[in-house]
């Protein structure tokens, strides 16, 4: 819509447990968007929230008896250990849902003023049928509808497609007050509320995985159209972006089906560039049935291209939109034939290889891995490390500690040896 401002809103993760590969796709697959994007416009406003209010964690919390601020705190910052390793970059900007209650609130009244919602049993609703497009997205005869996805037929709901915007918290339940009483807001609002507020609507694209479609996305589009009385979903979001799933066994790999691969149990064996390839090496619509063994290839693949990389001493990484590997990818992100090219390309001696490289590393490898590790991250480390020696040197063990703990955070390992620092990234 604005070519100086491309404006995406992506799906973040619930932080209530590690993230799985299936996870790990939807959010390779935003970042190779944003990435492309960043590539080929001035400015992109990546924007990808964190639910760390949900049903989910509140119960993780009991279960592992700790408050849901340590629970989500804990999960957010294994989130970010586990995307830096996979080469994502940081949104542009990252929302907390429980940052945002008392604007969920305000645009909660907004929808009962407008009969789009209503009170019922200290819950608030969504009246579906106040909204004529529901289900636009997923193409759901709203009929059809099986309204028991999330949660169970109520017998309060004038309907049972309504879906909760509010909810009520017993006191040992984490809430908010409200003019409804304690409560705490469904998970579908809190993207409506902060697409609103943090990129404006209507923006560019909107994403996540598949099954964000059908209910989250199609609620989420019936609860912002309704809030500015616009029956276009083209006045919420212009674009939808959805990656297929990534399968175990042809089963949806899921949290909820226990069929999962954790990110952190592959970085024994596997580089996060190699795992990048492998989720990469279909394309994004496309379903991924995953194995060792295409992870075995992909490692492969991608060590076979590194090799041929190391004789080429790039300065920075960009995107070349001209180059063979940039075709490919503005051809609907078509990661399969940019890695075909990239193969081909060096085993045959293209004067553009470089500029190929350059674009295949950008994409495939994330800005924050090699090239840019060794500059921008190592002299950040090195400073941190001067710092925290100084520290010690002036007995102030506190301010060490605390170098020595953000740079665990940033996943640097360090040593001390004979009266020198050394460190490693993990
Ligand atoms: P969640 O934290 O469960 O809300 O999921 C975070 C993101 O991962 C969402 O965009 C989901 O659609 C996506 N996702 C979950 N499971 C899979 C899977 N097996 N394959 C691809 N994407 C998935
Ligand atoms: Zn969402």
């Amino acid at each position: 819509m604005d070519e100086n401002n491309v404006r995406y809103y992506s799906c973040g993760p619930t932080v209530y447990n590690n993230i799985h590969i299936g996870n790990a796709r939807a959010f390779v697959c935003a970042d190779l968007l944003a990435k492309v994007l960043k590539g080929i416009y001035k400015k992109v406003t990546f924007v990808s929230n964190i639910t760390d209010i949900d049903d989910k964690i509140i119960e993780a919390s009991v279960k592992e008896k700790i408050s849901i601020k340590e629970l989500s705190k804990r999960y957010f910052e294994q989130y970010k250990k586990d995307t830096k390793f996979l080469g994502i970059d940081d949104p542009d900007n990252q929302p907390f849902a429980t940052d945002f209650i008392k604007e969920m609130i305000d645009f909660i009244n907004v929808l009962i003023d407008k009969d789009a919602a209503y009170v019922t049993n200290g819950n608030v609703l969504f009246r579906v049928k106040s909204f004529k497009n529901y289900g636009i997205l997923s193409e759901r005869i709203i009929q059809e509808q099986d309204s028991g996805s999330r949660v169970d037929v109520e017998t309060y709901k004038e309907d049972p497609n309504d879906f909760t915007l509010w909810k009520p918290s017993t006191d040992d339940e984490p809430g908010w007050e409200s003019p409804w009483g304690l409560g705490r807001p469904g998970w579908h609002l809190e993207c409506s509320v902060m697409s609103e507020i943090v990129l404006g609507v209507p923006f560019d694209i909107h994403g996540g995985g598949n099954d964000l479609k059908f209910p989250h996305h199609d609620n989420e589009i019936a609860q912002t159209c309704a809030y500015h009385s616009n029956e276009s979903a083209e006045s919420f979001a212009k674009y939808w972006f959805h990656n297929g799933f990534l399968n175990l066994d042809n089963e949806k790999m899921s949290k909820s089906l226990g069929n999962v691969v954790y990110i952190d149990d592959l970085k024994k064996n596997f580089k996060g560039n190699e795992i990048r390839l492998a989720l990469l090496s279909t394309h994004y619509r496309q379903p991924i049935p995953w194995s060792l063994e295409l992870l075995e290839q992909s490692k492969n693949i991608y060590q076979k291209l590194n090799r041929e990389f190391k004789k080429y001493n790039l300065k920075e990484l960009k995107f070349y939109k001209d180059s063979k590997v940039g075709k490919a990818l503005l051809d609907d992100l078509n990661t399969p034939l940019a890695i075909r090219e990239m193969q081909r390309l060096v085993s045959s001696n293209d004067s553009d290889l470089e500029e190929n490289i350059s674009t295949f590393k950008y994409i495939f490898e994330g800005s924050d891995q090699d090239l840019s590790i060794d500059k921008k991250l190592s002299n950040e480390i090195e400073k941190l490390i001067e710092k925290r020696n100084n520290a010690r040197n002036n007995n102030d063990y506190e301010k060490a500690d605390k170098i020595r703990d953000k740079l665990s955070e940033m996943n640097v390992k360090i040593n001390d040896v004979n009266g020198k620092t050394e460190w490693e990234i993990l």
